[in-house]
């Protein structure tokens, strides 16, 4: 098995009232397991196919692949981006949100927008973009969808309906602001101060 379910640095009650332990823990011991094993069963099924050189299911599995691993890193990052006492933006992390966004309430307004506007299923985040060295906003499609290659997400939010609707229900508006309340900023700067260092030879070589 190349990939696992990492566990949580907290609780599943630690983000109550803004997330319920029940979400948090249907959402990270079935839903991010299903990735995982998803993107195991698609590996162990590509290796098959080599070894028996029967190709006919590549498309299928290469779609596979990037769904569930697409899930499996999505989580992953989400959880860590979570914390009971998160602190706020501060330091180069905010300098460089209002030099991309105009100003870190510019910056909000636009990452809810991308979040309560997606269609179906899928996350807003805030990413690194390699090619561009600049922070920018985006909505995923599903775990993989509607994005270039080569950025680096540093902030994830999950709005698949799993992710809030035994909580919220149908008022995606009153997740998205609890989300805030419980965004750990250390984190964020700390993926923020890693990827800047090492950006220039991410794509360019
Ligand atoms: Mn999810």
């Amino acid at each position: 098995m190349t990939y696992s379910l990492p566990e949580l640095s907290y609780d599943y009650s630690a983000l109550e009232p803004h997330i319920s332990a029940r979400i948090m823990e249907l959402h990270h011991s079935k839903h991010h397991q299903a990735y995982v094993t998803g993107a195991n069963a698609a590996l162990e099924a590509m290796a098959e196919a080599r070894a028996t050189e029967n190709f006919v299911n590549i498309p299928r599995l290469q779609k596979d692949l990037a769904f569930h691993l697409g899930g499996h890193v999505n989580h992953s990052i989400f959880w860590k981006n979570l914390s009971p006492d998160g602190g706020s933006a501060e330091g180069e992390l905010l300098a460089a949100i209002s030099e991309h966004f105009g100003s870190y309430d510019a910056f909000q307004k636009h990452f809810n927008a991308a979040a309560m506007s997606i269609q179906g299923s899928g996350w807003a985040y805030l990413a690194w973009d390699s090619m561009g060295n600049r922070l920018v906003i985006g909505q995923l499609y599903d775990q993989q969808g509607n994005l270039a290659m080569g950025m680096i997400p540093l902030l994830m939010l999950d709005m698949w309906e799993h992710a809030f609707y035994l909580d919220y229900v149908n008022v995606k508006a009153d997740y998205v602001k609890a989300f805030w309340n419980i965004v750990n900023w250390q984190d964020v700067s700390k993926r923020f101060d890693s990827v800047k260092a090492n950006s220039a030879s991410l794509l360019l070589g």
